[in-house]
């Protein structure tokens, strides 16, 4: 009998990435893939380190699962920690847990069934967090992958931009983009397979610079992502969406590009994360409020209704109720679509962990809720505006409140429920919009 992997993700896109390419060699190397960790004779744990918070949850799991099989009088699984926890605490993680027997750094995925075989064999504490081979490619079976009709495509991994709050620079390395040649030939793949949506991602979409030109030949732009947006529309994937874009590094080729081909989606995330120059400038953003609202106008003034979204961390060391108020006046002027609010949290690692002028939790919490108010307030009015409107919707599933309605996402990225009629999960349908409540839309199929 084969044995069983688990794999639970924490975390982002690229972990969720990360996940499939590893469930994938583990089948190619003759392992199961389990979606209960009982009974499963490896249990990998892919780690997500962007808070304090997220990393101690892993030690509580780690506990968890050797209790499990104890109570079951199991044999204790193989335990792995991947991802970025395993990249940042390395051989600390078999002092803090010693049921822990393999580190798996973020590029050690395609090695895990070699390092599993090590384990089994004997060796203790089976520890990897090299950089990747130059002749690994992405390889993600259909089997893997989380959704019949949305796949994720990592464009490019890691990160150089050292904002002083982050610590994904120190856990996912510096930026790698992948030839734009495999990027097509991927998204070539899924289309035949039938998938309707792509989602390139990276921390950092938007500075995707490839080794070589190849696979972009027949493409201009004003930067090597717009060449790539406008390569990967040319396969004629039915739905291309991009995230995350940073704003120092937005061109407006890429609107541009966007206006040329209606398969590339009408949605840009572009995290600002304040509105004052004083904390853009400790936060190390190497953008002013300015500079991104620039980009914000080119987005704007496109023909296509772009939606625009965005993150903002309220509550950075020395953030004065000015610098507050400046945010405020930035997401007025914004009108996004929709925001992401993260109250501000020290993580050990990084540069801001050494500020001193904490903001007191009390004043973050009441930053958190006037930010979120005013978000609901202008959100409310922009989810409005597509009342009688038309948009396109990718049918995904069954919506939760009835039977009778389906849930899906817009190009503009907003989830629409509607009366399904006959439709089923993969379809793209015209939808028309009768309501708009504050996080989604309602409506019918349009004749
Ligand atoms: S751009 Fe800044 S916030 Fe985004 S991953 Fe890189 S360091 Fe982190």
């Amino acid at each position: 009998m084969k044995s069983k992997v688990y794999i639970e993700t924490f975390g982002c896109q690229m972990n969720v990435a990360d996940t499939e390419r590893a469930a994938t060699g583990l089948r190619k190397a003759g392992y199961d893939l389990t979606t209960v960790a009982a009974g499963a004779d490896v249990v990998l744990l892919n780690t997500c380190s962007v808070r304090e918070r997220a990393e101690r949850k892993v030690f509580r799991r780690i506990g968890e699962i050797r209790n499990q099989a104890k109570r079951a009088g199991q044999q204790k699984p193989l335990i792995g920690v991947m991802g970025c926890v395993a990249q940042l605490e390395g051989a600390a993680i078999f002092e803090a847990a010693p049921s822990v027997d393999l580190i798996i750094g973020t590029q050690a995925t395609d090695r895990i069934p070699s390092m599993i075989e090590r384990a089994r064999g004997g060796e203790a504490s089976v520890i990897d967090l090299d950089e990747r081979q130059e002749d690994e490619v992405w390889d993600v079976s259909p089997a893997e992958r989380r959704s019949p009709y949305v796949a994720f495509v990592p464009i490019i991994e890691g990160c150089n931009k050292f904002c002083s709050f982050c610590i994904v620079p120190y856990s996912r390395g510096r930026e790698k983009s992948r030839g734009a040649l495999e990027i097509v030939t991927e998204v070539n793949r899924l289309r035949n397979l039938g998938y309707k949506e792509v989602h390139l991602i990276g921390q950092n979409v938007n500075s995707y610079r490839p080794k070589s030109q190849e696979g972009l030949e027949r493409f201009s732009g004003a930067t090597p992502f717009s060449r790539l947006l406008r390569a990967v529309a040319a396969t004629g994937m039915e739905r291309i969406k991009f995230t995350t874009s940073f704003p120092r590094d937005f061109h407006p080729d890429i609107v541009c590009a966007l206006e040329e081909y209606p398969n590339l989606c009408d949605w840009i995330h572009l995290p600002v994360q304040s509105g004052s120059d004083r904390i853009l400038k400790a936060m190390r953003r190497g953008h002013t409020a300015d500079d991104y609202l620039r980009r914000v106008d080119a987005i704007k003034q496109s023909q296509r209704r772009l939606s625009l979204t965005s993150d903002i961390i309220v509550g950075f060391p020395g953030e004065s109720d000015a610098d507050f108020e400046n945010t405020l006046r930035l997401v007025r002027n914004c009108q996004y679509d929709g925001l992401f609010i993260f109250k501000y949290s020290k993580r050990a690692g990084t540069p801001a962990a050494f500020l001193d002028d904490v903001v007191p939790e009390a004043e973050k919490t009441a930053r958190f809720l006037a930010l979120e108010q005013l978000q609901e307030s202008l959100q409310h009015g922009v989810y409005g505006d597509y009342v009688g409107r038309k948009i396109s919707v990718l049918a995904e599933k069954e919506s939760a409140r009835s039977s009778e309605d389906m849930t899906g996402h817009s190009t503009c990225h907003k989830v629409v429920n509607f009366r399904a009629r006959q439709t089923q999960p993969g379809e793209i349908v015209d939808v028309m919009i009768s309501e708009a409540k504050p996080y989604s839309l309602y409506g019918a199929l349009a004749n």
